[in-house]
């Protein structure tokens, strides 16, 4: 469903400390304190909220790659109660379904590429496997996720 245009309004009238505008994809930018929304979005209102929530939560980029999931649940998890209050519709399985793909990319990210076992991240973007000591580096960039909203261009 595309974004509703009086929730919108509301929401901009109700958060004046925050920036919103239109965009391709949705976002939250903390560098710009501005929620981009994508209009017409699938269940646009819904990730509207999310990303409020970030905003709302004054979320940052992470340190650590295991932090941006927590930072998704709380988002998830601030958007329910405001879902509550603007009476949006939200569908749980969506909601999981995006935490999802952060534990897959966690998941891909921390399985030593030597003996599958899992690692930890002991530096920034670096791992090291618990079983074999094996050190390996991930890639900066992000499919998903804050680091992308960080690092993303005004659209
Ligand atoms: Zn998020
Ligand atoms: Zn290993």
């Amino acid at each position: 469903m595309p974004l509703t245009h009086s929730l919108l309004a509301r929401i901009t009238a109700d958060v004046p400390t925050l920036t919103f505008a239109p965009a391709a994809d949705f976002l939250w930018s903390p560098s710009e304190k501005t929620v981009y929304y994508a209009p017409e979005g699938d269940t646009a209102d819904a990730l509207l909220l999310h990303e409020l929530a970030h905003g709302l939560l004054d979320h940052h980029e992470y340190a650590q790659d295991i932090s941006l999931l927590g930072l998704e649940m709380q988002a998830w998890e601030k958007a329910r109660e405001l879902a509550t209050t603007y009476n949006v519709p939200m569908n749980e399985e969506d909601i999981q379904d995006h935490l999802d793909t952060y534990r897959e990319w966690l998941h891909a990210r921390s399985t030593c590429p030597e003996c599958e076992a899992t690692g930890y991240e002991e530096k920034p973007r670096q791992y090291r496997c618990i079983a074999c000591t094996h050190a390996w580096r991930v890639n900066e960039a992000r499919t998903c996720g804050l680091k992308r909203y960080a690092t993303k261009e005004t659209p």
